[in-house]
């Protein structure tokens, strides 16, 4: 399959006019061909329109022809063999075989919803019986969830296949009955064209309206605040920097209809080592912790950006075997030049905050967007009144915190802001403080691990890939997994409807065999 440098919309294949871009591979700084025109406001109004058209004949496809859909899209992203790793390698510096992974994730993440569509649970069909007889008499209720309308999907840098044209936002808007509006990420156009090909070809092959899905190009700020402000658009999904969730946020806000902005932004990710658990395992845990952190260039949101353990021997021998680790490990390509900028200003301005000291460094490189991995401590008392230290320096960076007591360790633990994850290391000798910490790390992360590192993000039914802010802009969804479906779902409820205009998932004799909520007991009735 060609790159073309064009955007996608509808079946159509439109060169913009507005300009163009080219991607640039970040190892070598190369410009990569072709180039891509750039849309204008017409180009986001078309496809916008065609998925406002397309909205009502998709949301009422049947659960087999959306699954199928879903995994036609699987199918066609596995044929494109290793012409689209090789684009993706290019274009993200990221390995083949980190991408090939990737593109394992993505596959997977697309049949896991074409069940979850056909498995029809997320519809949460629930029936109230008529109470006639009743004072005051209940009418018949009966509540299902329809899908929320199109969505505007802004693709991740980060995972370039996962997170992007047919990542984990896409397909749970799919899946949900929303078609999408994806601006493609100006890091990996060529990346997502491939991908967005293989979509627009299955769209076409299951009779399905043109507009459920399009794939625009735009190089500004403006481009992607237009696109959420059309009308026709009644949701965003996001994942990038702080700054730029909160700027759809804002825009989404000041619509005359507002609509919800799921944005995945920046964390942290504390780990906590307990007392007894580092008192055994310093050693292979600051190994462990190392290859973690440097892990995809340290380029994931789950990234270990935080250590807290208390300060004595135990911490000492952490600390000398993590600075042996790194100082072994090669400096590694970031994603974009731009990436690669905030990172080398993160680390310096870290690095003159008064109380921080830099515990060790990896590899150098004279290589562009090279990243040489830094750790650096502090205490317990500069952690807590520098809010600096409490925000994300995207790339293969972390903080140790060594406090004085259990009680710093807990104020630590209060001062955090959201997290996606939180992490405990401990044994069972620790488990009385860790009781004391798991009701914070309740209130502050969307995921509590033990014994592990939070890199692996199952796309699972019980994942959860979210949390307060900053680490989302709505901790009561998840990005990841099956319930991701819900943020392009809306209840409604059906008010003694005839049996003629009964959805089908509500209707009498339970047609579709789910099991629903009937007068408050889950049945397959
Ligand atoms: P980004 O700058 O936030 O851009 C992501 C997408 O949002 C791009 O398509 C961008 O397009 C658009 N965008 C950004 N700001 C916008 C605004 N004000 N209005 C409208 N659209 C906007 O993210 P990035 O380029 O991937 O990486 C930059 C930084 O994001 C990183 O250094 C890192 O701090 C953070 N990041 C975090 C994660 C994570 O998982 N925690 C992942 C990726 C990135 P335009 O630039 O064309 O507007």
């Amino acid at each position: 399959m060609m790159i073309t440098g064009n955007m996608l919309i509808g079946q159509s294949a439109v060169r913009g006019d507005k300009g163009s871009l080219s991607a640039i591979n970040p190892a070598t700084h190369e410009t990569l061909t072709p180039n891509f025109g750039v849309g204008g406001i017409a180009d986001i109004e078309q496809a916008c329109t065609l998925a406002q058209q397309a909205f009502d004949r998709y949301r009422e496809t049947t659960a087999e022809q959306r699954a199928q859909f879903l995994e036609a899209i699987a199918t066609g992203i596995l044929a494109l063999g290793i012409t689209l790793i090789e684009r993706a390698a290019l274009e993200s510096g990221l390995p083949a075989a980190r991408l090939i992974i990737e593109r394992g994730r993505t596959v997977s993440q697309l049949r896991l919803f074409a069940t979850v569509v056909r498995n029809g649970q997320y519809l949460g069909a629930t029936l109230d019986s008529a109470l006639p007889t009743r004072i005051p008499s209940r009418s018949d209720l009966r509540l299902r969830k329809i899908a929320l309308g199109p969505v505007a999907v802004f693709g991740a840098s980060n995972f370039p296949l996962a997170f992007s044209v047919a990542g984990g936002d896409s397909v749970a808007a799919l899946a949900a009955g929303c078609p999408i509006v994806v601006k493609a990420h100006e890091a990996h156009p060529g990346t997502s064209e491939l991908v967005g090909r293989v979509i627009q070809q299955a769209v076409a092959a299951h009779h399905l309206p043109e507009g459920v899905f399009s794939l625009l190009i735009g190089d500004s700020n403006l481009f992607g605040q237009t696109l959420v402000s059309h009308p026709a658009i009644k949701a965003v999904a996001f994942t990038g920097s702080r700054q730029g969730g909160l700027a759809l946020m804002r825009t989404a806000a000041q619509r005359s209809e507002p609509i919800p902005v799921y944005a995945e932004m920046s964390c942290i990710n504390p780990m906590f080592l307990l007392p007894h658990a580092l008192s055994m395992r310093a050693s292979e845990i600051g190994r462990a912790y190392v290859d973690a952190l440097t892990m995809s260039a340290g380029q994931l949101c789950t990234n270990p950006g935080l250590v807290i353990a208390l300060e004595g021997q135990p911490l000492t021998e952490f600390c000398n075997t993590a600075q042996e680790a790194l100082c072994k490990k090669a400096a590694a390509t970031l994603l974009t030049p731009g990436i690669h900028h905030a990172y080398l200003t993160g680390i310096e301005e870290t690095g003159n905050i008064k109380g921080v000291t830099t515990l060790a460094q990896g590899c150098t490189a004279q290589k562009p967007c090279a990243a040489q991995a830094t750790v650096f401590v502090t205490d317990a008392a500069t952690f807590l009144t520098t809010e600096r230290l409490g925000d994300e320096i995207f790339g293969p960076s972390s903080l140790i915190v060594a406090c004085k007591n259990e009680d710093e360790m807990l104020a630590v633990a209060e001062h955090l802001s959201g997290q996606l994850t939180a992490t405990l290391l401990l044994d069972d000798a620790d488990l009385a403080l860790a009781r004391k910490l798991l009701p914070i790390l309740e209130r502050k992360a969307g995921r509590i691990l033990v014994n592990g590192f939070a890199n692996n993000v199952e796309v699972s039914h019980a994942m959860v890939h979210g949390g307060p802010f900053p680490a989302s802009s709505d901790s009561r969804s998840s990005a990841v997994g099956a319930s991701a479906i819900d943020r392009f779902l809306r209840p409604v409820c059906y008010q003694d409807l005839p049996a003629a205009l009964m959805p089908t998932a509500l209707q009498d004799g339970n047609p579709l065999e789910l099991w629903r909520t009937v007068n408050g007991q889950c049945v397959l009735a």
